[in-house]
């Protein structure tokens, strides 16, 4: 431990994650805090990180309110009605009213945008989503945080949030370590900024072995935003509200544009429209749901996965129809170079031609994330105009722990925010933290030596679990005194999948499963103290083991304390089978006793602060 060496960094605001929300959140931060000290901290490098890496083809979350496109209302519509009645709608309404100037700025950026060439405005491509070329999209809103930050560190993983000592309760920044080096970084912080994405590799993937890697979501979003602030109790929300992905067979290549733009549909293997099959039986489960327009993404998923297991499979998209035009079929192939490459890379592999066969489709494993069409995520504070008393206290995307903020894939309660939004909510949580720090709130923080030493020692401890028990070992990976990342991921995925509601029992679990599933994953807990790490970047796999391990564990709990199947298609409790709007028309709130380690859950009231009159005019 001697040789590690310690690297102090005192800041007012600490961005921890530099994707979509944490680049916001840093460009925000220097625009209303001009003397400030801002630090951004990114487990990869912020030009090619995140979800948002690789690129996107389109920006899910435009108004286009100049030009009476949607407003902010019809947007609170259209979450709540895909998430079957259940959204903060006081933080939909209040992403939702800003996100055009987000974008306005991407084009101002340089971010390549297609137009309508008749009307000049942004091209749609459905009443949300507008396209772009979007390969650039990352490096563009990347260099916007790197000229507003003082500092970005990059390959930093953060492993713990600090608390201050002087008042309980309230953060006091970070520490991590840096991959490359070894480095210990502590990070003393006024007020800390959460934008660590999501959770993927949760739940045990479709593709395994070789193909292990191959996820819908980012493969490297391990969960760090729900488990930092779950680990010093901030309160947690929705967090069975787990999404599944109806996608292409094994490239998970989108299938937004092909539904939207190329009008391709789908079909079972007698080319049948299965979904409408569904419909008596749907109805049974959720009630009036089934009516709404559009149809609730996880109720199609729910049609999908009951023909499937009816034996009607495989479900395919209808390509050769949309592809005999060259036009479309340009537009189908570039969707994925421009974002998923390895979609086109797998029918390349395997023979596939969308001009002249049907591509299979699935249903992914699922995945946790606040910021897609689901709403996992932390508790947070409203904005002060828009939130009844129980949402708000005192700043805006601030969580239940004092100079604690989240945005993006971090922040509960609000769905469909996606690229543009989570940039947004980034700027709206470092606009709060700002005037936290300025209202004096973050006076004499104190952070002591020991705290941080305390967490060294426990940061590195798997390099010496491995460099002390790979004695016990002649050859191979098996250890008797440590087990190694991916021996422990793999033990969590099929948790997950066996007790929590995986892909391996078509995504069902019950009260009794679910129990069972908890007492499992308290024994990886515990044998996750002796996991090993042969070096820095496997110390960043058993850290990223960590955090999705606590991040399970908050899901678990809410799964089973939701008694009903609210989304079917996204999982079911086969002891609750049916939506229960009498008894669960709420949010579910959970705190984790950072002392105990014990959660508590209770409901909290959902506010529909839009009226209904227009909910089925969404499309
Ligand atoms: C396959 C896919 C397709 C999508 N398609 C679209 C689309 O077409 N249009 C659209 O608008 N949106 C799309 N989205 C959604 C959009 O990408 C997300 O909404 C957005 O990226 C969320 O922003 P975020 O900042 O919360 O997370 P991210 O952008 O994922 O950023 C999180 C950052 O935190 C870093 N990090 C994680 N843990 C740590 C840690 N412990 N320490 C330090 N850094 C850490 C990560 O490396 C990453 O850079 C898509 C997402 C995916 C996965």
């Amino acid at each position: 431990m001697a040789k590690i060496k310690t690297v102090y960094e005192d800041c007012d605001i600490l961005v921890v994650g530099g994707g979509m929300a944490g680049t916001g959140a840093a460009f925000e931060a220097r625009h209303w805090g001009r003397d400030l000290k801002i630090i951004c901290v990114e487990k990869a490098n912020i030009d090619r990180s995140g979800a948002v890496a690789q690129g996107l083809y389109a920006i899910n979350c435009y108004m286009g309110m100049q030009w009476g496109e949607n407003q902010p209302e019809d947007h609170v519509r259209y979450a709540r009605n895909d998430l079957m009645g259940l959204v903060r709608e006081d933080l939909g309404y209040d992403m939702a009213r800003h996100v055009d100037s987000s974008v306005h700025m991407f084009d101002e950026w340089g971010l390549p945008m297609m137009r309508n060439e008749k009307t000049g405005r942004y091209l749609r491509e459905g009443k949300w989503q507008i396209m772009i070329h979007g390969e650039s999209y990352k490096p563009i809103v990347a260099e916007a945080a790197k000229k507003s930050a003082d500092k970005i560190y990059n390959r930093v993983m953060i492993t713990h949030l600090l608390m201050d000592e002087s008042k309980d309760n309230r953060v006091g920044g970070a520490v991590g370590f840096n991959m490359r080096t070894g480095n210990f970084h502590v990070f003393r912080a006024k007020a800390v900024i959460v934008a660590a994405g999501g959770a993927s590799h949760i739940f045990k993937p479709r593709a395994v072995g070789e193909g292990m890697g191959r996820t819908w979501y980012a493969p490297w979003s391990n969960g760090s935003a729900y488990a930092l602030p779950i680990a010093v109790g901030a309160k947690m929300t929705q967090m069975e509200n787990r999404i599944v992905l109806t996608r292409f067979k094994d490239g998970y290549g989108p299938v937004g544009a092909y539904f939207l733009h190329l009008k391709t549909y789908t079909q079972n293997a007698n080319g049948e429209n299965y979904e409408e099959k569904w419909y008596d039986q749907t109805k049974e489960l959720v009630g009036d749901y089934i009516d709404h327009t559009p149809v609730p993404t996880c109720l199609r998923n729910h049609a999908f996965i009951e023909e499937v297991k009816a034996g009607r499979g495989p479900i395919q998209m209808v390509t050769t129809e949309a592809f005999q035009d060259p036009h479309l079929e340009e537009i189908g192939w570039e969707n994925f170079l421009g974002m998923t490459v390895g979609q086109a890379v797998v029918w390349a592999s395997q023979d596939i031609d969308p001009k002249y066969t049907n591509p299979e489709l699935t249903t992914s494993e699922p995945y946790v994330m606040g910021s897609h069409a689901t709403c996992s995520g932390a508790w947070v504070s409203g904005p002060e105009d828009l939130s009844p008393p129980e949402y708000f206290w005192g700043y805006n995307r601030m969580l239940t722990v004092d100079g604690l903020f989240g945005a993006g894939d971090t922040v509960g309660g609000s769905a469909h925010k996606f690229s543009s939004g989570s940039f947004t909510e980034g700027r709206l949580a470092a606009k709060a933290a700002v005037k936290y720090i300025e209202d004096l709130k973050a006076e004499d923080i104190n952070v002591s030596e020991k705290q941080c030493e305390d967490f060294k020692e426990v940061i590195y401890k798997p390099l010496e679990n491995y460099t002390i028990g790979q004695n016990e070992i002649t050859g191979g990976t098996v250890s008797p005194s440590y087990i190694l990342p991916i021996q422990g991921l793999q033990r969590l995925q099929k948790i997950m999948d066996e007790y929590v509601g995986g892909v391996g029992v078509n995504y069902m679990t019950n009260d009794n499963l679910l129990k069972r599933g908890l007492e499992l994953l308290a024994t990886l807990q515990e044998d996750l103290e002796h996991i090993g790490a042969e070096d820095y970047h496997q110390l960043m796999r058993a850290w990223e083991l960590k955090h999705r391990t606590l991040t399970s564990q908050c899901v678990t709990e809410h799964t089973l304390f939701r008694e009903e199947t609210r989304w079917p298609g996204y999982y079911y409790r086969g002891d609750h089978m049916k939506l229960d709007d009498e008894n669960w028309h709420c949010l579910t709130v959970s705190r984790r006793d950072p002392k105990t380690g014990k959660f508590t859950l209770e409901k909290a009231p959902l506010y529909h602060i839009v009226d209904e009159k227009e909910e089925n005019e969404s499309a």
